[in-house]
């Protein structure tokens, strides 16, 4: 018999020689065995729960580090250690269980931030959220006056001739009026997706718009809810690890998966995903060893559901094939610089909606933690979003660098002789794009996904969903309680209109 984790050939013995899986419990019953496609925090938090109900749990990661977009890594040098995530990542949760499942993991390691973040415009850093004084002051009073008339005349013409929220510009221009749709939205969105707005998804505009929104900020900051429930923007202090990055979350989820006796394989790509009369059997993954077959009673697929309907086997349908092939990703670029500075910015990011800058974020880690870098160094990251393999996607470093110096030279934040090193990372699968027949088509693929018995696909890769850590753990944990019988929807995490921003 082999071992349906390793692929060892086995003796008689109920426990692997070689990866020691066992395959019975105490009693003598065979145990459930559960593979779990990507070690990101929907993937570990689902796995984490099924361990500790006793499930015998197998972790599948393509990458040689676990975390997925909530990764971090430490950079050594002759200056010191530099810890650095894919962009700012900020942990906030709403959700009770969520925030004590973080407790668990990282809350003796953790420091407190106080938010800080400013937009960039105008030639001029607004406060973000932003301050009603802060805005009307430096605002070019020309462009208020406009926003001001624009609004008003949008608010009128809705009366009569409203224009129906079926775009993201339309949904927008309805409420805030063309003046501040140019000058924040449009712009930012086209540079964010790459498309123009008439062609993205107004439920994007719903889940993200405040992100900004000067009319809405300024109102919200105007006028408390009466619901008491303060909008995740406004959320001022928030936690970090002291060291490691926002990753210790899944580091942290590693190693209690693997002290509990289950396994979290890296450098382990699911090649192909197995089902015999609509139930799933298991996996063919490659790695270090070659490739090998692992046997599976369920499979948790948080890898991106675009890339799991490629993986089955035998093929899906010409039509689901199609909806694959309509659904499309947004990538990312972090172009990190260590810098021979103590600091450049007191804000753990500052947005840049403007055209003429190709970076439209860059953060600064040591502000969310000041052990995330020397005491006299600091280490920045500048986003570019790009299509994946288009020319920005092929760009050297040194190119790279050579675009973020003269952004940052425009903002007068660094000289190119801080510089210290420059590398860069690639994320291929950044942002689900919501463009607008994403729903059509992510529905019709999930469809066939959920019609394979035993294969669950979640998470925000595996519902092609634009949410947050949060989220993606809620999603696990559901995910994890929906197999083990308790009935819990996990498609139904971060489902509603809720702003995620
Ligand atoms: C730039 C940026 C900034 C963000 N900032 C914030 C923030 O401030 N606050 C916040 O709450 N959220 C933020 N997010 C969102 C957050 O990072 C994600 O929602 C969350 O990390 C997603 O976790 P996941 O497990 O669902 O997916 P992922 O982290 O994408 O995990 C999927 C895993 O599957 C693996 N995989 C892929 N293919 C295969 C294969 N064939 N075989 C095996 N494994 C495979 C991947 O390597 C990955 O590890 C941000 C996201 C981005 C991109």
């Amino acid at each position: 018999m082999k071992c349906s984790v390793c692929g060892n050939e086995m003796t008689a013995s109920a426990t692997c020689q070689v990866c020691t899986a066992k395959l019975r419990d105490e009693s003598g019953a065979a145990r459930q065995h559960v593979l779990v496609l990507g070690a990101g925090l929907a993937g570990l938090s689902a796995a984490s729960r099924l361990v500790s109900a006793g499930c015998r749990v197998t972790v599948i990661e393509s990458d040689d580090h676990v975390g997925g977009l909530a990764a971090s890594h430490t950079l050594k040098t002759r200056w010191g250690e530099f810890d650095y995530d894919n962009g700012p990542h900020r942990f906030h949760t709403t959700d009770p269980n969520v925030k004590s499942e973080a407790m668990r993991l990282v809350g003796d390691e953790i420091v407190w931030a106080q938010r800080q973040s400013r937009i960039y415009l105008y030639g001029r850093f607004f406060h973000y959220p932003l301050q009603g004084g802060n805005v009307l002051r430096s605002l070019p009073p020309l462009v208020l006056c406009k926003a001001f008339l624009d609004y008003l005349a949008v608010k009128v013409r809705n009366i009569f001739a409203r224009r129906p929220d079926n775009n993201f510009e339309n949904w927008v221009v309805n409420r805030f009026g063309r003046k501040l749709y140019d000058v924040f939205f449009g712009t930012y969105t086209e540079k964010t997706w790459g498309i123009p707005c008439n062609r993205i998804s107004a439920d994007w505009a719903a889940q993200r718009i405040s992100l900004l929104s000067l009319w809405d900020t300024v109102v919200k900051t105007l006028f408390k809810r009466r619901d008491g429930n303060v909008p995740r923007t406004y959320v001022s202090k928030f936690f970090y690890p002291r060291r490691g990055g926002i990753g210790r979350l899944c580091v942290r989820y590693a190693e209690e998966i693997r002290a509990a006796g289950s396994h979290v394989l890296l450098s382990t790509p699911a090649l192909r995903v197995h089902h015999t009369d609509g139930k799933v059997t298991g996996v063919t993954v490659g790695g270090p060893g070659g490739e090998r077959f692992m046997s599976a009673d369920r499979v948790i697929s948080t890898i991106p559901c675009t890339l799991l309907a490629r993986l089955l086997t035998p093929t899906a349908p010409a039509e689901v094939i199609h909806a694959v092939d309509s659904l499309k990703h947004r990538s990312m670029i972090f172009v990190y610089m260590v810098l021979n500075r103590p600091t450049v910015t007191p804000d753990h990011w500052i947005y840049l909606p403007e055209q003429t800058l190709t970076t439209h974020r860059l953060s600064e880690f040591k502000n969310f933690s000041p052990d995330a870098a020397p005491v006299d160094k600091t280490l920045l990251c500048a986003e570019i979003t790009c299509d994946y393999e288009d020319a920005e996607w092929r760009l050297s470093d040194a190119e790279l660098q050579a675009i973020v110096v003269k952004d940052m030279g425009r903002l007068g934040l660094i000289k190119e002789s801080d510089i210290l090193q420059t590398f860069s990372r690639r994320e291929r699968y950044a942002y689900p794009i919501y463009d607008l027949e994403y729903r059509t088509h992510r529905d019709r693929l999930l469809a066939h996904i959920t019609s394979i018995d035993g294969l669950l696909s979640t998470g925000r890769q595996g519902l092609f969903k634009y949410n947050n850590m949060d989220h993606s753990i809620g999603m696990g944990l559901a995910a994890a309680d929906n197999l083990l019988g308790t009935g819990k929807d996990h498609a139904g995490v971060a489902a509603g209109q809720e702003y995620y921003g």
